[in-house]
């Protein structure tokens, strides 16, 4: 009840009735005033006009027997309530009025005196005034019968109404609650669903139409939405693809190693578990790019994510966290052999041929472990300090791996702060050069050159050898600089020996493999040169074995130029760098410079001396000048010239000394003295 009293039809006829119920009895009241009031009017009109009949026959007949009579018989007809003759005196008393000439005094209301009776009197003559009562009774009996009707009519009417509206409400409440459920099922994705409706209520009809027309807008305009989403969706996966893995190797990048290794310490240490880090660097892996291009690179790169990723636990942790550097959490592992045991599968694995483009390629990595909890509780620690052990991996000739320890720390600290101590040095003009003059054997031996060799004068330390600063300059790439320096003091020394008057030879510098790579390295070279007024043949550029191994073009480029400009090439520390006889053949060198393990071991027994004679030959062979290292003794000098070598340096000559020192042997009269003694 409470329901259909809420519902659209109920209130509609809740609505109706009420109206009905306030309006009708004032149209039915109004109604009956109407009738009554013309009821009342014929009435009065009637019985003014019997009144004037009756006052005439009493004017006609006017014994007052007869008119008696006439009167009772009137009364007894029923015609009249009441008949009779009041006196006058000249004047009608009562109320009166006009008709038909004749003046009647009346009272006018119906019931006006509870008697069911109008009064009227009349003048008929001198009889005197004719008193008559007319009935009202009919007339009110028939105003009782008329409201009657008009209630009956009324009511019905209400009915009707009611029903109509009963009616009307169903059928727009029905058309209503389908189109409520046709619109609830479209909102629930229902989306053919249609909310056109055959409703004879044109309102609703139109309703539905526009109702049909918005949900096929809408429709489209989800679509749309929906389309648009899947577009957003898949734009916001490819951004996260990129914010977190790496485009190549589709492995985790850096930031998401981070979070994931992060949130693996994290549990390790809830549940109390050991971790191992592993940092992978790809040995020589820049040679592959220079020499077969960066395609080959990347795809190597691919193909060793691939094996790495079928090598280790889904529950491992990789990442690709730039370059040629990997990463491996190891959760939840007991001992640090296990980290070992993995990191050598690991490094089989990716000794492993790989074939690209039908090409068989070997590369090899260094490897290095940190553990949780004992090297560090952070992650940032122990990435460092597996860094730290993967370097040492690499400086004990890579393919390895190692375990970070405390020593390791030290070492590493020790590193740094002769990084920053070299840059002071550097600012701070604190290098020297000494040369170690070089000797063509004869009696007496020839000063035929000097090799410059850098000494750092530390601020706390004193002196300090190559030995302790050469291998982080090269690693930090501070050599270049320093290099740049040996050239330039080397040249500015070259240039004031000549200024002051002495007969000047060939100083062979030092040059790293890095300065070689500098595109213009050669340029600066020439620059130098030029700028002390030096020939080429002033300087002797001295390389390593290492040069050869690295097919950099930029290294090409600069031999080459530098042979073009005229300066003379050696190969340093000859023997130690597994150079292949192929690349000596097609590097534009002039000379060979045996290295100094060689010369020490010679005396030690034939392969010692095979190694030294071999070499010697091959310098022949290929028509290379040579030169001996770290010659100390007599006896080793005396082999070296037995096997055809007469070019000295060592100790039996000469130590490094001082540009100074090295001027006092450049005046005519040292040349012939005995070797020095230092
Ligand atoms: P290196 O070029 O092979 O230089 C020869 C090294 O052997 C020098 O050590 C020299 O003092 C030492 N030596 C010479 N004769 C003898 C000998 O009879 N017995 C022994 N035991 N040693 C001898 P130094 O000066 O300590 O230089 C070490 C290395 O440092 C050099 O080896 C070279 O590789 C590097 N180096 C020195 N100066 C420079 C430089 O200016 N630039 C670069 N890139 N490297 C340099
Ligand atoms: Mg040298
Ligand atoms: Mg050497």
């Amino acid at each position: 009840m409470k329901r259909f009293a809420q519902s659209f039809a109920g209130r509609l006829l809740i609505a109706l009735m009420a109206i009905q119920l306030l309006v009708s009895p004032v149209a039915l009241w109004g109604v009956y005033r109407l009738i009554e009031s013309e009821l009342h009017d014929r009435f009065i009109d009637y019985s003014r006009r019997e009144a004037a009949q009756y006052s005439h026959m009493v004017v006609a007949n006017p014994d007052p027997a007869g008119i008696a009579a006439l009167l009772d018989d009137l009364v007894l007809s029923g015609a009249l309530c009441s008949a009779s003759m009041v006196a006058v005196n000249g004047k009608a008393t009562g109320p009166a009025s006009t008709c038909a000439g004749n003046v009647f005094v009346e009272d006018f209301k119906f019931g006006e005196h509870g008697d069911d009776t109008y009064s009227v009197q009349i003048r008929a003559g001198k009889a005197g005034n004719l008193q008559l009562g007319f009935d009202e009774a009919p007339v009110n009996a028939r105003l009782a019968e008329i409201a009657r009707s008009l209630l009956y009519a009324g009511a019905a009417w209400i009915t009707v109404v009611l029903a109509l509206a009963a009616v009307v409400g169903v059928r727009l409440s029905r058309s209503l609650k389908h189109l409520s459920h046709s619109a609830r099922v479209v909102a629930a994705g229902g989306v053919t669903e249609t909310l056109l409706l055959n409703s004879p209520i044109s309102e609703v009809a139109s309703l539905s139409r526009d109702l049909e027309s918005m949900r096929i807008s809408l429709v489209q305009g989800a679509q749309e939405l929906r389309e648009m989403n899947l577009q957003l969706l898949s734009a916001r996966d490819e951004a996260n693809r990129a914010a977190y893995f790496d485009a190549l190797t589709g492995l985790p990048n850096r930031t998401l190693f981070r979070f994931r290794a992060e949130a693996l310490i994290a549990q390790a240490r809830r549940m109390k578990n050991c971790l191992a880090f592993l940092f992978i660097d790809l040995d020589r892996f820049k040679h592959v790019n220079d020499s077969l291009g960066h395609l080959v690179g990347d795809e190597l790169l691919k193909a060793l994510a691939t094996r790495l990723g079928k090598t280790l636990r889904e529950s491992d942790l990789i990442a690709r966290l730039g370059g040629d550097e990997f990463a491996i959490v190891l959760p939840n592992i007991t001992s640090l052999d296990d980290a070992r045991r993995i990191a050598a599968k690991v490094l089989a694995v990716i000794e492993r041929p790989i074939n690209i483009d039908g090409r068989e390629l070997h590369i090899s990595a260094s490897i290095g472990i940190s553990a949780f909890p004992q090297d560090g509780a952070e992650l940032q620690t122990l990435v460092k300090q597996a860094d730290i052990a993967m370097y040492k991996a690499k400086d004990s000739g890579r393919n390895n791996v190692r375990v970070f320890s405390a020593d390791m720390a030290h070492e590493a600290e020790a590193r740094m702060r002769t990084e920053n101590e070299l840059r002071a040095a550097l600012r701070n003009n604190e290098f020297v050069l000494h040369y170690q003059p070089q000797y063509r054997e004869g009696n007496p031996p020839e000063l035929i050159g000097a090799e410059a060799l850098i000494r750092w004068q530390h601020p706390t330390r004193g002196l300090l050898s190559p030995f302790y600063f050469i291998a982080v300059a090269e690693d930090t790439g501070l050599i270049v600089p320093v290099g740049q320096w040996v050239l330039g003091e080397t040249c500015r020394q070259i240039s004031a020996w000549r200024d002051e008057g002495f007969t000047i030879f060939r100083v062979a510098v030092n040059v790293s493999v890095t300065q070689l790579k500098q595109a213009d390295f050669a340029v600066q070279v020439r620059r130098l040169l030029e700028s002390f007024d030096l020939t080429p043949d002033a300087i002797e550029i001295e390389i390593t074995e290492s040069v050869m191994l690295e097919p950099h073009e930029n290294i090409v480029d600069n031999l080459n130029d530098l042979k073009a400009l005229g300066v003379h090439m050696t190969i340093d520390d000859f023997g130690t760098g597994f150079s292949g006889l192929a690349t000596l053949t097609r590097m534009p060198v002039h000379k060979i410079k045996i290295d100094q393990s060689f010369v020490h071991d010679m005396s030690g027994g034939a392969l010692g001396a095979a190694i030294v004679r071999t070499t010697i030959a091959l310098a022949k062979n290929l028509s290379l000048e040579i030169i001996a290292e770290g010659v100390e003794t007599t006896e080793q000098r005396d082999m070296l010239i037995q096997m055809g070598c007469n070019n000295m340096q060592g100790y039996l000559y000469s130590r490094p000394i001082s540009a100074s020192a090295l001027a006092a042997l450049l005046r005519p009269s040292s040349q012939s003295t005995e070797y020095l003694a230092v």
